[in-house]
């Protein structure tokens, strides 16, 4: 076990780093100090996110678009005008003929959609890739207490940056370009969204950021947990950005005493903010709070006031049936995560009936994956496997995806993410795609199931900027990156 509370000072300068011109960034501070030296904005981009720039057109033209929202429509031959972060017309290709733009993207033989949704992740995992230091668990607190709770005791603020900024890119290239990030990292908690903010907007993105807060390293750990929240959330709501949000994070239950819990539900109240938990992953939550509080997860989150419009309870798996109520009398939100489920074997959620129930239920990929067309594949399979039922939970785990992540969305954004319409966010994605069966409104999610799900993102584009066109991306050396990235998590699994 690290001891945890190392400054950011100790940590510096990172030897056989070889980043060249580094400076620090002016004005800005790393919690109450400067940032340290190895952080340097626009070393890896040529290109800057991090501000708006100056007016720009964008125009994508001969493709088949799918809308998506409530009402999906399939458009085909359609071209689709972007002007700044917006999009600003959709028409036949025909009529568009004559238009303009900075940009053109030729999309002929290619599915354009919005930028996909990752409901639910972890950044901060992303260096556990490969690591086999792990002794093998024989349950799910087990897999907490082997790997993540010692891996994110051990995390540096740059390995913070990094992870994130190597998760950030590999969901560019999924087409991923909204995530919900729950970070955890208790040896360092001071500063460290504001790392993760930055490796969000450098490459591009849009995300909602939360530290997880726990009991689990003691007291000091835990009052850094609120305070980090805290500042992050009063620094976005004075920012209004467009990109960038907070909830108030908090780990799950079962490591979150009560005194915890109240300063939690306070602070966030005054702030007018939603939490973001994981809840009922694994029976052991309930078991916990059974014995050490008499009542079940849902019923305790309820009475201390975690639940609400604003709220996200990842998992939802072991709830039965008056928490499944509570969580829709209170309009929180539920989200699925069944690859994480499954590989860690703790159950798979009764996602039909949380939908039935009037529960919004979206779908995260809890750091497995940012392919969330693989995610939805993977959650249908394992609704037909728990309920021994090769014909239920279809619509419902492709609406998660399809249409529920952008509602979720539209809880915390003014703007509408997630869907083609004129006056939308400008998030889109492009994939190779030309339908060998019929392609309509009926057939869509048949077609994104059993075949877009097997193309890749070929552009990908985010508040109207391409970030990736034909799978080469613009302006983010990822090589250089993912070099300093294999650096430090040589020496985070040395630590292990
Ligand atoms: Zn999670």
């Amino acid at each position: 076990m690290s001891s945890g509370k190392r400054s950011v000072a100790q940590n510096m300068p990172f030897e056989g780093n070889s980043i060249d011109s580094r400076k620090p960034l002016e004005g800005k501070c790393f919690g109450s100090m400067p940032f340290p030296d190895w952080f340097v904005a626009g070393n890896f981009f040529s290109i800057s996110r991090n501000t708006e720039s100056s007016m720009s057109t964008l125009l994508i033209q001969n493709g088949t678009l799918a809308t998506l929202g409530e009402n999906n429509r399939i458009l085909t031959d359609h071209s689709l005008l972007v002007e700044n972060e917006l999009i600003k017309k959709i028409a036949p290709t025909e009529e568009m003929r004559d238009q303009t733009a900075d940009t053109v993207i030729d999309a002929k033989g290619q599915l354009v959609l919005p930028g996909f949704i990752n409901a639910h992740t972890h950044f901060y995992s992303a260096f556990s890739r490969g690591l086999g230091k792990v002794p093998p668990s024989k349950n799910f607190v087990e897999v907490l207490e082997n790997l993540w709770w010692r891996l994110d005791r051990l995390l540096t603020p740059e390995d913070c940056y990094y992870s994130a900024l190597v998760s950030c890119i590999d969901a560019v290239k999924h087409g991923t370009t909204t995530l919900i990030d729950h970070h955890a990292s208790e040896g360092h908690v001071r500063g460290t969204l504001e790392l993760i903010e930055k490796a969000v907007l450098e490459t591009g993105l849009r995300g909602s950021l939360c530290f997880e807060l726990t009991d689990r390293d003691g007291p000091q750990v835990a009052q850094d947990g609120i305070d980090e929240n805290v500042e992050f959330i009063r620094a976005k709501k004075r920012d209004q950005s467009s990109r960038i949000k907070a909830l108030f994070g908090l780990h799950a239950a079962f490591t979150i005493n009560n005194d915890t819990l109240e300063k939690a539900v306070a602070a966030a109240r005054e702030l007018d903010v939603g939490f973001h938990i994981h809840t009922a992953e694994d029976q052991a939550d309930q078991d916990h709070s059974l014995k050490t509080h008499g009542i079940r997860v849902v019923e305790r989150l309820h009475k201390f006031g975690v639940l609400g419009p604003q709220t996200i309870c990842a998992h939802c798996i072991h709830v039965d049936e008056a928490e499944m109520d509570l969580l829709a009398e209170t309009d929180t939100i539920g989200m699925h995560l069944p690859q994480s489920n499954l590989n860690n074997a703790v159950g798979v959620a009764d996602v039909v009936k949380l939908i039935d129930k009037g529960i919004l239920y979206g779908l995260g990929t809890d750091s497995m994956t940012n392919n969330l067309l693989e995610e939805a594949r993977v959650a249908l399979w394992a609704q037909h496997i728990s309920k021994s039922n090769p014909s239920v939970g279809f619509m419902e785990v492709w609406n998660a995806l399809l249409v529920n992540n952008s509602k979720i969305l539209s809880r915390y954004w003014d703007e509408n993410i997630g869907t083609l319409e004129e006056g939308s966010l400008a998030d889109i994605v492009l994939m190779d795609y030309y339908p060998p069966t019929p392609f309509d409104e009926n057939s869509f999610i048949g077609h994104m199931c059993f075949g877009v799900a097997h193309s890749s993102a070929r552009t990908t584009i985010a508040s109207g900027k391409v970030l990736m066109r034909d799978h080469q991306l613009i302006g983010i050396d990822e090589e250089r990156i993912a070099a300093r990235a294999r650096e430090l998590s040589q020496a985070l699994w040395d630590r292990f």
